[in-house]
C-alpha cells in the first residue's frame, strides 16, 4: 500500500515536471513580457475618430498596409456613420489632363484662391496625390465619370457621380466594404471625450459609450478625424464672430471637438479664423429663417446657373471664387439672390435636381417668362438680362469677367428658379500637420503617435478652399494618415521591450 502510493507520487512528480517543461518551453516561446513599457501595454491597434471621408479612407488604408493581422477600430459618435461626407453634392478633383490639366494649374488655382495662407507642401501631397486618390476610389467600384470646372478653377477637373450626389456614393461604397472588413471594427454611438497622451505619445482615447459608460481604448497610434467646426456657434463666435450668426450647411455633429483634443495632448492648431462662407445656400421658403440650411451645390453654377438679385439683374462672375461670390452676394438686398437654370444646365446638372424639387426649394417653370412671375420681377427685365447673358457666352466674356459659360439659356424651355443666400459652410483652420498626417507640434516636430486627416486638419486651403478640395484632401490625407499610422504601430511592435520599459 504505502509502496503503491509512492509509485502514484513518482508518477504525479513526473507528470508534473512535464506539464512544467512544457509551460516553461511554450513561456520562452512567447515574446519577452514588456509590462510596464510600450509594448506591452496593449497590442497593436490603430484608432480612427470620426468616420466621415476621412476616417473612412483612413481606416481602409491602415487594414490595407498592416496586413491581415491588423486591428483597426473606428470610434463615432454619431449613431450613424458618414458625418459631413455624406452631404457633399458637387464633386472630388483630380488633375485631369485630358482637360488641358497640369500639376502647376492645379497647385496653382489652389495657392491663389487660398491667399497665399497654404502650406505649399501640403497642396503638392494633394495634387500630386490626386489621381491616384480618384483611382483608388473608383476601383472600389464609385462612378466618378462626370467632369465640371467649378468656381476659381482654371480647368475641369471636379469628377462627379452620375449616379446621385457625389459624397453619399462614395460613403456608401466605402462603408459598405469596411463593413465587411473583418480587421476594421466600427462603434457608432461612441464620443472620444480625451487622447490619452502618456509616455510622450498618444497612447489611445477616453471615450462615453452608447450606454453612457466612460472607456479607455488604448492603441498604438490614433488617427484624428472628427471633421470641423462648422456647426459650433461657440467655436465662431471664438474664432470668426463676423460670420457666426449666418445659417451653416454642416451637420449638428460638426463641433470641432477634435480641435482641444489635439491640441491637450500637444499639437498646435493654426488658422481657426479662416472659415469658409459658401455663397449658395437654399432659402427653404417653409422656414427661411432657419438656421442650418441645404446647400445649393457649386456644381449648379459649374453647369450653367446663374444668379440675379432681386430686380432681376446679374451681378457676378457665377464662376469665381467662393469668397468673391458671397461678398458680392452679401451687398444684395437680404444678402439674397436668384440661382435660375436653364434647360441644359438642368439636364447636365442630372436626376439629383429632383431632390430640390421634391423639397420645393427648386421651383420649375414652363418659360423664362413664368418664372419671372416666381421672382416677382418683370418679365421684360429678366428676357433682356438672358439675352445679354447669351450674347456674352457667345462672344466670350462678360463686364463681371465670366470667361467661362458652360450653357445658355433658351428662353422658350423649362426653367428652374432657387432663392439663395451664403451659409457657413467649412472650417479651413484646425490641427498643423505634415504631408505624411502626422499632427505637429508649435516646434513643428511630429506628436508620437497621433495623426489627423480632412477637416479638422488645417494649412491645405488657407483663406478660401477650392470646391472638390476637401473631399480629396479627405482621401489623400487619410490614407496617408492610415497607412503612417499602420508603419507607426508595426515600428513599436518591433522595438526591443527593454528599451521602451
Ligand atoms: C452640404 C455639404 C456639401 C459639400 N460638398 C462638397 C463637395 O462636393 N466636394 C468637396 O470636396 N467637399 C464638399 N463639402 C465639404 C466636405 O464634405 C467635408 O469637408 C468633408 O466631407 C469632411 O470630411 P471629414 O471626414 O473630415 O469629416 P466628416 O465627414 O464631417 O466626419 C467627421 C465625423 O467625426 C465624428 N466625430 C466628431 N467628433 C467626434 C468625437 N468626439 N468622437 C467620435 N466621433 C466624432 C462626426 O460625428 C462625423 O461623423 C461639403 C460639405 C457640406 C456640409
Amino acid at each position: 500500500m504505502i509502496g503503491g502510493l509512492g509509485m502514484q507520487a513518482k508518477l504525479l512528480a513526473f507528470i508534473f515536471c512535464l506539464a512544467a517543461l512544457g509551460l516553461y518551453t511554450a513561456f520562452r516561446s512567447l515574446p519577452a513580457p514588456t509590462m510596464p513599457g510600450h509594448v506591452a501595454r496593449h497590442a497593436p491597434r490603430i484608432i480612427v475618430v470620426g468616420s466621415g471621408l476621412a476616417g473612412t479612407a483612413a481606416s481602409l488604408a491602415a487594414a490595407e498596409a498592416a496586413g491581415p493581422q491588423a486591428r483597426v477600430v473606428v470610434l463615432e459618435k454619431e449613431a450613424r456613420p458618414g458625418g459631413n461626407s455624406m452631404k457633399a453634392s458637387s464633386g472630388i478633383n483630380a488633375l485631369t489632363p485630358e482637360s488641358g490639366d497640369s500639376a502647376e494649374a492645379f497647385r496653382g488655382d489652389t495657392i491663389k484662391s487660398g491667399g497665399g495662407l497654404s502650406a505649399p507642401e501640403l497642396v503638392d501631397a494633394l495634387v500630386g496625390d490626386s489621381q491616384d486618390a480618384v483611382s483608388w476610389l473608383q476601383s472600389r467600384g464609385i462612378d466618378l465619370s462626370g467632369l465640371v470646372q467649378l468656381g476659381g478653377h482654371t480647368r475641369k477637373r471636379t469628377h462627379t457621380s452620375s449616379r446621385g450626389p457625389v459624397g453619399f456614393s462614395i460613403m456608401k461604397a466605402l462603408l459598405d466594404q469596411q463593413a465587411a472588413d473583418e480587421r476594421i471594427q466600427v462603434v457608432t454611438s461612441a464620443k472620444v471625450d480625451s487622447l490619452i497622451h502618456e509616455n510622450s505619445r498618444v497612447e489611445g482615447v477616453a471615450y462615453t459609450a452608447a450606454d453612457g459608460s466612460k472607456e479607455r481604448l488604448l492603441g498604438s497610434a490614433v488617427v484624428l478625424a472628427t471633421g470641423g467646426f462648422g456647426a459650433s456657434s461657440q467655436l465662431l463666435k471664438k474664432y470668426a464672430p463676423q460670420v457666426a450668426e449666418l445659417p451653416t450647411t454642416n451637420g449638428p455633429w460638426a463641433q470641432g471637438e477634435g480641435l482641444a483634443m489635439a491640441e491637450q495632448a500637444g499639437a498646435v492648431l493654426m488658422q481657426l479664423d479662416q472659415v469658409q462662407v459658401h455663397p449658395t445656400g437654399f432659402v427653404d421658403p417653409a422656414d427661411p429663417s432657419s438656421g442650418t440650411k441645404f446647400l445649393a451645390p457649386e456644381k449648379l453654377r459649374g453647369v450653367g446657373g446663374i444668379l440675379l438679385n432681386r430686380e432681376g439683374h446679374r451681378f457676378v462672375d457665377e464662376l469665381s471664387t467662393r469668397d468673391r461670390v458671397t461678398r458680392n452676394i452679401t451687398a444684395q438686398p437680404q444678402s439674397q439672390a436668384w440661382l435660375l437654370l436653364g434647360s441644359a444646365a438642368a439636364a447636365q446638372f442630372g436626376p439629383a435636381l429632383g431632390f430640390y424639387l421634391s423639397k420645393s426649394l427648386f421651383t420649375k417653370h414652363d418659360s423664362l417668362a413664368a418664372s419671372a412671375a416666381h421672382m416677382g420681377v418683370p418679365a421684360e427685365t429678366l428676357a433682356a438680362e438672358v439675352e445679354a447673358y447669351n450674347a456674352a457666352a457667345a462672344a466670350g466674356s462678360d463686364q463681371f469677367g465670366k470667361t467661362v459659360f458652360p450653357a445658355t439659356i433658351e428662353p422658350a424651355e423649362p426653367v428652374h428658379v432657387a432663392l439663395i443666400t451664403p451659409v457657413v459652410h467649412y472650417t479651413m483652420g484646425g490641427v498643423a500637420i505634415n504631408p505624411e498626417a502626422q499632427a505637429l507640434d508649435a516646434n513643428g516636430v511630429p506628436v508620437p503617435g497621433l495623426f489627423a486627416a480632412g477637416e479638422v486638419a488645417g494649412g491645405v486651403h488657407g483663406a478660401n478652399r477650392l470646391g472638390g478640395n476637401s473631399l480629396l484632401e479627405c482621401v489623400v490625407f487619410g490614407r496617408r494618415a492610415g497607412a503612417n499610422a499602420a508603419a507607426f504601430a508595426q515600428d513599436l511592435a518591433h522595438e526591443p521591450a527593454e528599451y521602451v520599459v
